[in-house]
């Protein structure tokens, strides 16, 4: 057995099928204490809201924590997010030009503190007003020379954040810094905002058997022999999925 690099995104995938999530943790750990391989989790949650999450579900301490939209990465268990990555980012980046276009818009609305990060802007914003406010946000902050896009989801949550920050872009980051080949990198996911692990390269994708219909929908009309779409659902299907790709047993 060799090592590799394993990233999961954590609700609904790594997380929600208990009995599995205790086998899987606990041959992922051996596997890191004899071969060296690394987990990274990968998150839209806030720092805030992994740490409940890790409390509750009594997580593993991963090797590289990717959390708020791939804005921040924490490696090993540092509390300072990586200053590489955090650079990468910065280039078109400035919150206080964002929050000053925005403050234009009064159908924003600031989501809590806890939400709000140096590389992420977040509001709600009802449906309705979203068609009209959306394409003159996004003018209006590339007008200011910044480099940024918006995330719209769920029909209410707004994330503004720099343009290359993403779950696949932070995994891909990480991947080269540890360097593993795509090969040897295998990309976990259920959902919508994780098409950005499974869509930027060549790595190993395993699609929980609960994927949400978006992802299947993107995965039915982009195939490819390196991704396996699981049976079993969350890290049962993660179970499946690695011995598939036979990187464990
Ligand atoms: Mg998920």
């Amino acid at each position: 057995m060799k090592p590799f690099m394993f990233v999961t995104d954590l609700d609904n995938t790594f997380v929600g099928n208990d009995t599995a999530l205790i086998e899987l943790s606990q041959k992922l750990n051996q596997h890191r204490q004899e071969y060296g391989t690394k987990i990274v989790y990968a998150t839209g949650r806030s720092p805030i809201l992994y740490q409940e999450l890790k409390q509750e579900k009594n997580l593993i301490d991963p090797d590289a924590l990717v959390v708020s939209v791939g804005t921040e990465i924490y490696l090993d268990t540092s509390r300072v997010p990586d200053s590489t990555w955090s650079e990468k980012l910065s280039a078109g980046w400035n919150r206080e030009v964002v929050l000053s276009t925005t403050a234009d818009f009064p159908e924003l609305v600031p989501q809590p503190d806890s939400e709000q990060r140096p590389f992420k802007v977040s509001f709600f914003l009802q449906e309705t007003a979203s068609t009209k406010v959306l394409p003159q946000l996004s003018s209006r902050l590339k007008a200011r020379g910044l480099d940024i896009k918006l995330i719209y989801s769920s029909g209410i949550d707004l994330d503004i954040v720099p343009q290359g920050s993403d779950k696949g872009q932070a995994m891909q980051f990480l991947r080269q810094k540890w360097q593993f080949v795509a090969e040897r990198t295998v990309v976990c996911g259920d959902s919508g905002n994780d098409i950005a692990l499974f869509a930027v390269g060549n790595e190993r994708g395993i699609i929980v058997g609960n994927a949400r219909p978006e992802l299947l929908e993107w995965h039915n009309q982009n195939p490819a022999n390196h991704r396996y779409l699981a049976k079993d659902f969350c890290a049962g299907g993660i179970l499946e999925g690695l011995k598939y790709f036979g990187l464990m047993e």
